[in-house]
C-alpha cells in the first residue's frame, strides 16, 4: 500500500479539500498510473454533494484520468512503464455475465465498479482522479493515441467523449441524418464534434445565446436557442434523433416533438430531481422513442479514442490547479466553462 495527495468531500456540504488516501502496490494484472490531467465531470459535482443520494464519504471524485504508467504487475501484457494511458468511469465489472461478455461491463448484472463511488451497489469505496496516482486493472486501462501535446483535452474524452460516442453509434447515427444535440456543456460539446465527424448534420440546442458562434464552429451546422418557441416550432417533426445532455430537470416534450416518425431521443443527462413527465400523445402518434445511455465499454471507449485521435477530436477545456475545484464547480452550474474543467494535477506537489 501506499499513499496519494487527494482532494476529497468529507460530507454533502463541505467544500472539497486536500485528503490523502492509500492505493493498493500494484502486482498481477494491475497498473500504477501517475495522473497528468483529470477532466472535470457534472457528475463529480453531483457525487460530491450527494445529488443522487448514494455518496460514500470522504469522496474523491474524478473520472477522466490521464497519465503515465509509473509501475506494472508481471502479469500486465499490453501495456509497459512510460506509456501514456487513460482511466475512465469504470476500474472492474464481474466479468462472466452477458453485457461483460459483450464488453458493456457498464451495464455488468452484478454493478460495475465505479472509478470513485464504486461499486455502484454497494461495498468498500473507491477513490477517483483528483488524486496525483492510481492503480487500475490492466483490462480497465485505455491507450492514449493521441500526439503527447493533447493530453489535457484527451481527458474529458473518458467520460464526455464515451458517453456521447455510444449513444451516437447505437443508434446509427451518420450520413444522411438530422440529430439535434441538447446542451452545449463537457459532454454536448463533445456530441457536437462526434456526430459532425460522423458525418451527420447537426442540430444544436441551447439555452445560451452566447454559445451560438462556438457552436457552429464546434461543428453544428444549425443552430436553436431552445428557449425561442419560434425557432423550436421550425424543426418539429424534423429530427432522426435527439441526444439530450442536460444536467437538470426540464421539458422533455418541447424536444420530443421535434422527432420524425419513428425518431429517438436518449437521455444521458442525469439530474437529481426527475423530469415532468412526458406526455404520452407525443410518443404515440409518431412511435417515437424516449431512451438512455450509460457511458460506453471498455472496448468501446478505446474505438472512441482511436476514432478522436484520427479525426483531430480533443475536448475544448479551461486548465486549473487543483485548489480551484470549489469554484470549478460554481462555474459549471452557471454553465460558465468553454467547455470542460481539466485539473492539472502537478498543482498538487
Ligand atoms: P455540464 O458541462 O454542466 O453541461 C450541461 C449543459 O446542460 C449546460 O452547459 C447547459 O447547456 C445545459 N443546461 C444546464 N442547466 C440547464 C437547464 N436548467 N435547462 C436547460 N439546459 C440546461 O454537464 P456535463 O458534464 O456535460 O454532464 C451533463 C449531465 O450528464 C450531468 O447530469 C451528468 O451527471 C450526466 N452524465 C451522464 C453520463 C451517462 O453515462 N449517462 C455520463 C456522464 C455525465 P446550454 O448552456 O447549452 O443550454
Ligand atoms: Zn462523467
Amino acid at each position: 500500500m501506499f499513499k496519494t495527495k487527494a482532494y476529497a468531500a468529507q460530507s454533502a456540504t463541505s467544500a472539497l479539500a486536500p485528503f490523502e488516501i492509500t492505493r493498493r502496490t500494484p502486482v498481477a494484472d494491475d497498473i500504477q498510473i501517475e495522473i497528468l490531467y483529470c477532466g472535470v465531470c457534472h457528475s463529480d459535482l453531483h457525487t460530491a454533494r450527494n445529488e443522487w443520494k448514494n455518496t460514500q464519504y470522504p469522496s474523491v471524485p474524478g473520472h477522466e484520468i490521464v497519465g503515465r504508467i509509473v509501475a506494472i504487475g508481471d502479469k500486465v501484457k499490453n501495456f509497459k512503464i512510460g506509456d501514456l494511458a487513460g482511466v475512465g468511469c469504470m476500474v472492474d465489472s464481474c466479468g462472466h455475465c452477458h453485457p461483460c461478455d459483450e464488453g458493456e461491463e457498464q451495464y455488468c448484472e452484478s454493478g460495475f465498479t465505479g472509478t470513485y463511488n464504486g461499486p455502484v451497489f454497494g461495498g468498500e469505496n473507491t477513490h477517483g482522479g483528483y488524486a496525483q496516482s492510481i492503480v487500475v486493472k490492466e483490462s480497465f486501462v485505455l491507450h492514449i493515441t493521441h500526439d503527447k501535446k493533447d493530453l489535457a483535452s484527451v481527458a474529458p474524452l473518458l467520460c464526455a467523449g464515451i458517453t456521447t460516442y455510444s449513444p451516437l453509434r447505437h443508434w446509427g447515427v451518420g450520413p444522411g441524418k438530422k440529430v439535434g444535440i441538447v446542451g452545449l456543456g463537457g459532454l454536448g460539446h463533445m456530441a457536437v464534434k462526434i456526430a459532425h465527424a460522423m458525418g451527420a448534420h447537426v442540430v444544436l440546442f441551447t439555452t445560451s445565446a452566447s454559445k451560438v458562434e462556438d457552436g457552429k464552429k464546434l461543428g453544428a451546422d444549425e443552430v436553436c436557442i431552445s428557449s425561442d418557441l419560434e425557432q423550436m416550432a421550425a424543426y418539429a417533426n424534423q429530427l432522426d434523433f435527439i441526444l439530450n445532455t442536460v444536467a437538470a430537470p426540464h421539458d422533455l416534450d418541447a424536444y420530443l416533438q421535434l422527432l420524425k416518425l419513428d425518431g429517438t431521443m436518449t437521455l444521458v443527462g442525469a439530474p437529481s430531481d426527475p423530469h415532468p413527465s412526458p406526455n404520452v400523445f407525443n410518443l404515440i402518434f409518431k412511435r417515437r422513442q424516449l431512451a438512455g445511455s450509460l457511458i460506453g465499454g471498455i472496448r468501446e471507449t478505446q474505438e472512441m479514442l482511436d476514432f478522436c485521435a484520427k479525426h483531430n477530436i480533443v475536448s475544448d477545456i479551461e486548465i486549473m490547479p487543483m485548489a480551484y475545484i470549489n469554484e470549478a464547480y460554481e462555474r459549471m452550474l452557471k454553465s460558465d466553462v468553454k467547455y470542460r474543467f481539466v485539473i492539472d494535477m502537478a498543482s498538487l506537489n
